[in-house]
């Protein structure tokens, strides 16, 4: 007992703090959320075009996959006998779709970001990372050998003046910079075309940005925020996820046929996990080769978006956002609770963001848009804020 009773008062402490991590069962149907029998519209989820609760898809899925083909586990690391034949097809299409690039699979999001780095770095490398990078980077980074200095978020000029600062030290034989895209709390994004008109400047550096929450969402063919920006070719390190809009499981590094090479020899959270169900890879090829051609819902979920940017602005708070995430700063944890349960008995599912998830006195509701939103959902909750 005296065992469990540290870890006992560690909890009671986080739960007189109000922040004790909880699930909460709950039940989904199209775009509305239902938990203890109350129905709402769901504004916290990541699947932005709304690809995960189509039944027509799933149904169309099915019925083009044989049961012989339904393998529902890959028993094995691809290196051994994992490597389906899905894999290389679902590499294939992301590679055809960005340019011809190198493209390799990962089990997740987190199994790519603090994958990549470890195997990367050595102590001769620098990893320059915005200063609100995933938590996932944040734990790659604290695994590899590289020294680490952190830049004040989506400040270039920053980053900048690091680079002339490190690029000269002889030491030093690598830089990798390191953001995201879009930024999951402020809902803001990385100037990428000036970040790779930077990097054109420094001969060692490379760029890695994970565009988990722009991918199905930004450009043309929904490749992420690198293809609207034109810079695909320039960012050494792209990667991205499948588990928001692409409505699977998994994560995708795009990147020079080398690099792709050195992390089959060296990634460890690849070579020594199992690899996801072939069904799964089958899956993300379905639904990115129909994600292509979904600019219509892109169009639409970014007119929503900016609807309701200008609205928070207009009702006096400040929006960073420039994206589907909008933030409604509040600032007192205890205030934005109480908004937040106010809109969700209303109808309205938002959850309240506190520190330490954002920074001291940036309390805030978090609103996620989907493309299955409407005008008039979203003019209903603008009444209410
Ligand atoms: C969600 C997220 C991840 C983690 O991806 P998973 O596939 O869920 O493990 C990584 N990076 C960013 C920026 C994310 O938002």
């Amino acid at each position: 007992m005296e065992l469990l009773n540290h870890y006992a008062q560690q909890l009671d402490s986080l739960k007189q703090q109000g922040n004790l991590r909880q699930f909460t069962a709950s039940q989904q149907t199209g775009k509305f959320i239902q938990i203890q029998n109350h129905h709402m519209l769901n504004l916290a989820s990541n699947d932005y075009l709304g690809l995960a609760s189509d039944l027509q898809l799933r149904e169309q899925f099915f019925d083009e996959i044989p049961n012989d083909q339904r393998w529902m586990s890959s028993s094995s690391s691809r290196l051994l006998t994992g490597n389906f034949p899905e894999f290389e097809q679902l590499e294939s299409s992301l590679s055809q779709a960005f340019y011809g690039r190198a493209a390799l699979l990962f089990n997740s999001g987190y199994h790519m970001n603090i994958g990549i780095l470890p195997a990367l770095c050595d102590s001769k490398t620098l990893i320059l990372a915005d200063k609100l990078v995933h938590a996932s980077m944040i734990d790659g980074i604290r695994l590899s050998a590289a020294k680490y200095v952190r830049y004040r978020h989506n400040d270039l000029n920053h980053l900048t003046q690091l680079l002339q600062k490190y690029h000269a030290d002889a030491e030093i034989e690598r830089i990798i910079v390191v953001t995201e895209s879009i930024f999951s709390m402020d809902g803001d994004e990385t100037d990428l075309a000036a970040l790779a008109q930077i990097k054109k400047q420094f001969s060692k550096v490379m760029l890695y940005v994970d565009e988990a929450h722009a991918i199905g969402v930004r450009g043309m063919q929904g490749l992420g925020c690198a293809e609207e920006y034109g810079v695909i070719d320039d960012i050494d390190l792209l990667a991205g996820t499948f588990g928001k809009a692409m409505a699977s499981v998994g994560g995708y590094l795009i990147c020079h046929p080398v690099i792709r090479e050195y992390l089959i020899n060296s990634m460890r959270p690849l070579i020594f996990s199992t690899a996801q169900p072939p069904i799964c890879m089958a899956w993300t090829n379905f639904i990115f080769q129909k994600v292509l051609d979904l600019n219509p819902q892109r169009q639409h979920l970014q007119q929503l978006s900016q609807s309701l940017q200008q609205a928070v602005t207009a009702k006096g708070y400040d929006c960073p956002s420039s994206s589907h995430i909008v933030p409604v700063i509040i600032g007192e944890s205890q205030k934005t609770v109480e908004k937040a349960q106010m809109l969700q008995a209303a109808g309205f599912y938002i959850m309240p963001v506190r520190p330490p998830t954002v920074p001291q006195h940036s309390s805030r509701l978090r609103i996620s848009l989907t493309a299955q939103i409407t005008q008039s959902d979203l003019h209903q909750l603008m009444q209410l804020l």
